[in-house]
């Protein structure tokens, strides 16, 4: 499979889920871009990802599994930040958006896997946010709220909103949509409890 069967997947989740659905419109100016794949540590993880799916993301997960080694997978994070151990286990990629492999100025879509025992900690960023557990689980944490999202799952983040994940036995693969102002910009670690504007 192709990153081009897995922007159907996406489109077609983006059909069968009222919280994506809700959450913007599919981008009318969707245009290919060249991008070069990068190979990260976890992409394996994802090409062998075995935590099942909803009826509504399974096809995604799959066209996925498949497609990884086209993928431009990137880290935000520093060791420094992170660890080590973190960044052997995590990554994403733009699979649409400004700088995607499709490109559009409406939305931004990324893919982004989590090995297990993971604690990725508070951080914050412009763009409002929705997840999507495509399969696996983690808990998810905002100031107000702490609760483990399993596949098929949704959680919006407000602008500036902090948050922060802990994966616990298994690993978890999402979808995430950003919109909005900041569509451009990246989350920034550290915006905790205490510190957030
Ligand atoms: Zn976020």
């Amino acid at each position: 499979m192709s990153l081009s069967q897995a922007l159907q997947a996406a489109c077609d989740l983006h059909t069968k889920l009222p919280a994506v659905r809700d959450f913007a419109p599919w981008p009318s100016d969707l245009q290919p871009a060249v991008l070069e794949p990068a190979a990260l540590p976890a992409q394996s993880q994802v090409a062998e990802f075995e935590q099942p799916g909803t009826a509504a993301t399974q096809p995604l997960i799959d066209a996925l599994r498949t497609a990884v080694g086209q993928a431009r997978w990137t880290q935000t994070y520093t060791e420094a930040e992170v660890g080590a151990h973190f960044l052997q286990n995590y990554g994403y990629f733009e699979l649409f958006g400004p700088t995607g492999h499709f490109r559009t100025t409406q939305l931004r879509g990324y893919i982004a896997y989590w090995g297990a025992g993971l604690k990725y900690d508070w951080h914050s960023h412009e763009a409002e946010e929705l997840y999507v557990v495509l399969g696996g689980g983690a808990q998810f944490l905002t100031a107000e709220n702490e609760s483990w999202l399993a596949a098929g799952d949704t959680r919006l983040h407000s602008g500036w909103q902090p948050h922060a994940m802990n994966t616990g036995a298994q690993p978890i693969l999402t979808y995430v949509l950003w919109r909005g102002a900041g569509l451009e910009g990246l989350p920034l670690m550290g915006s905790n409890r205490e510190t957030a504007a």
